[in-house]
C-alpha cells in the first residue's frame, strides 16, 4: 500500500539488531485497524534474534557508557532533532497502524520527542554525593553508574512515546537498549531506529525485535543474565507474570500497567471546565490509553447539569478513519477490543445501568465502537470495576467528599486520577487522600516529560520522565575512602 510519507524511507519492514536491519522469512502482516488493509508486512523475529540483539546490547554498553554525558546529549539532541523534522511523516504512520487522530498521532510524536529532548539535558546533571564520615580517616562518596543492558516491552497504544520514553532515559543513563514493541504497532519503532541510526548512535545501542512469539521472546527479555533491568508497560496480568519471570535473575523492573482512573466533579466545580476535561481525559485515542478517565463520579447537586452538558459535547464529537479531516475519535485498536467493550456495556446494563448516549458498535467499520455514556452506574458493575479501554463513560453518583474519595479509592489500580473542585480546603484534602500516582486537579491531560509518570497499588512501580525519570536506570555505588 502507498502510505504516502514523504521520506519512504521512514518505512521500515524488519528487526533493527545492532545496526542492521535484519530480513528474515515468514512476515507479519500489519493492518490498518480503520479498514483492515494491510500496510506492510514485517520479517517476523523471534528468540534466536532477540538474543542477537541482548548481545549486541551487551557487546555496545561499554564503549555507550565510556562516553561522556556530553557526548550521548549530542547524539540525542540530534536524534530529537530528527523525529521532530518527521514528525508529519511519523504522526501518518502512527495514525496508519495504530488509529489515533492524525492530529493525536502528531501529538504524540512530539510528547515522545519531548523524552529524548528532556533526557538529553538530564545526561548532563547525573550527580553524586559525599556523606560526612563516621571517622577521620575516612571519606564517603556516592557515584552513579548506569544498570547495563535495559530491555523493554511495550504495548500498542503509544507505538512512539512509550518506547521514546524509556529508550531516552536508558540512553542517557549510559545503558544500552532491546525493545520488543507490539505486533500490532510496529512500524513507528522501526522509524525510530531509522532516526537514532541516522543521527549517529552507535549500533547495538538501540535494537528493536519485532515478532509475535510474545512469550517466548518475553522470557528471553525477562530472564538473560546479561540484561540488568526490565522495564514494561501494558496490563496487570501480564505484568504480574513478567515480574516473577524477572525474579530468576534479581532484576530491576519497572512497571507502567493498568489504570482504573476516577474522574470526580464536586459541586463547587466549573462544571464547563469539568465536561472540557473529562472530554479529553476520556476519549482521546478512543479511550485507550492507562490514564483514560475510567468512572466519572459526580456529586448529586450538579449531576443533572454536568450529565446534560457533557452528553451534548462526546454527542459532537466526530468519529471516523483518523487520517479523515476532522476525525476526533477514531478506530479501536480491532474489532476483539470493541467486542470486550460491548460485553462490559451489556454486563452492566443488565446490572441496572441506562445508556444515555451511543452503546452499539459504530457504522464506520469493524473496529470502531461509538462515543458512549452510561448513566445510574454503581461502583460495582463491571464497567466500574475492570478497565475499560474503550470509548465509553459510566457516570456515578455520589452523595459527599468522604464517599468520593471512598469510591475512588475502592481498586486495586493506582495510576491517575482526576477531579474538579474550586475550594482550596478540599482540593488538599481530596488530592492527599486519593491513592494515586498522578492527579489531576481542574486538569484532564497531565503527562509530559517534565512530570514523573507513575502508579501505584497494582498499576505499577518506578517513574517516567522527569528528574526521578533516571534513578530507574542507574545504580548506586558507595565508596569507602580510608587511610587518609
Ligand atoms: P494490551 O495488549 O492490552 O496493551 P498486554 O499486556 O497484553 O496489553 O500487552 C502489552 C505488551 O506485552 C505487548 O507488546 C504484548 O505483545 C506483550 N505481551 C503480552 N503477553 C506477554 C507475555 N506473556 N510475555 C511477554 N510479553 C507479552
Amino acid at each position: 500500500q502507498d502510505t504516502g510519507l514523504r521520506d519512504p524511507q521512514l518505512l521500515k519492514c524488519c528487526s533493527y539488531i545492532n545496526g542492521r536491519w535484519h530480513h528474515s522469512e515468514p512476515t507479519l502482516a500489519v493492518t490498518n485497524p480503520a479498514n483492515g488493509e494491510v500496510i506492510a508486512e514485517v520479517s517476523n523475529a523471534g528468540i534466536a534474534e532477540t538474543e542477537l540483539a541482548v548481545s549486541a546490547a551487551r557487546n555496545a554498553f561499554k564503549a555507550w557508557s565510556a562516553k561522556t554525558a556530553n557526548e550521548r546529549a549530542t547524539l540525542m539532541r540530534a536524534w530529537f532533532n530528527l523525529v521532530m523534522e518527521n514528525q508529519d511523516d511519523l504522526g501518518r504512520l502512527l495514525t496508519l497502524e495504530q488509529g489515533k487522530p492524525l492530529a493525536e498521532a502528531k501529538g504524540e510524536i512530539a510528547y515522545g520527542a519531548g523524552f529524548i529532548e528532556w533526557f538529553a539535558e538530564e545526561a548532563r546533571r547525573v550527580y553524586g554525593d559525599t556523606i560526612p564520615a563516621p571517622s577521620g580517616d575516612k571519606r564517603i562518596v556516592v557515584i552513579k553508574q548506569p544498570v547495563g543492558v535495559v530491555a523493554a516491552i511495550t504495548p500498542w497504544n503509544f507505538p512512539n512515546a512509550m518506547i521514546a520514553r524509556k529508550a531516552a532515559a536508558a540512553l542517557a543513563a549510559g545503558c544500552t537498549f532491546v525493545v520488543r514493541p507490539a505486533t500490532q504497532t510496529p512500524l513507528s519503532a522501526l522509524a525510530l531506529a531509522e532516526l537514532a541510526e541516522r543521527a549517529g548512535i552507535p549500533a547495538g545501542v538501540f535494537n528493536v525485535v519485532i515478532g509475535d512469539d510474545a512469550k517466548g521472546m518475553g522470557k528471553v527479555l525477562t530472564q538473560h543474565p546479561d540484561i540488568a533491568k526490565f522495564t514494561f508497560t501494558g496490563s496487570t496480568p501480564v505484568g504480574k507474570a513478567l515480574i516473577s519471570q524477572c525474579a530468576t535473575t534479581v532484576k530491576k523492573v519497572s512497571m507502567e500497567l493498568g489504570g482504573n482512573a476516577p474522574f470526580i466533579v464536586f459541586d463547587d466545580s466549573d462544571i464547563d471546565a469539568a465536561v472540557d476535561g473529562a472530554l479529553v481525559s476520556k476519549y482521546r485515542n478512543a479511550g485507550q490509553t492507562c490514564v483514560c478517565t475510567n468512572r466519572i463520579l459526580v456529586q448529586q447537586g450538579v449531576l443533572n447539569e454536568f450529565t446534560e452538558k457533557f452528553t451534548a459535547a462526546v454527542a459532537a464529537l466526530k468519529t471516523g478513519d483518523g487520517l479523515a479531516e476532522g476525525t476526533q475519535v477514531g478506530p479501536m485498536i480491532s474489532s476483539d477490543a470493541v467486542s470486550d467493550v460491548e460485553a462490559l456495556v451489556q454486563a452492566s446494563v443488565a446490572a441496572g445501568a441506562k445508556v444515555v448516549l451511543g452503546g452499539a458498535k459504530d457504522g464506520s467499520g469493524d473496529a470502531f465502537y461509538q462515543p458512549t455514556i452510561l448513566s445510574g452506574v454503581t461502583n460495582e458493575m463491571p464497567i466500574a470495576k475492570n478497565e475499560i479501554f474503550g470509548p465509553v463513560s459510566p457516570i456515578i453518583a455520589f452523595e459527599d467528599e468522604t464517599d468520593a474519595i471512598a469510591m475512588a479509592n475502592d481498586t486495586d489500580y493506582g495510576l491517575a486520577a482526576y477531579f474538579y473542585s474550586r475550594d482550596i480546603g478540599r482540593i488538599w484534602r481530596v488530592a492527599e487522600g486519593l491513592e494515586y500516582g498522578m492527579v489531576g486537579i481542574n486538569e484532564g491531560i497531565i503527562s509530559n516529560a517534565a512530570a514523573p509518570f507513575g502508579g501505584v497499588k497494582q498499576s505499577g512501580n518506578g517513574r517516567e520522565g522527569s528528574k526521578y525519570g533516571l534513578d530507574d536506570y542507574l545504580e548506586i555505588k558507595y565508596l569507602c575512602m580510608g587511610g587518609l
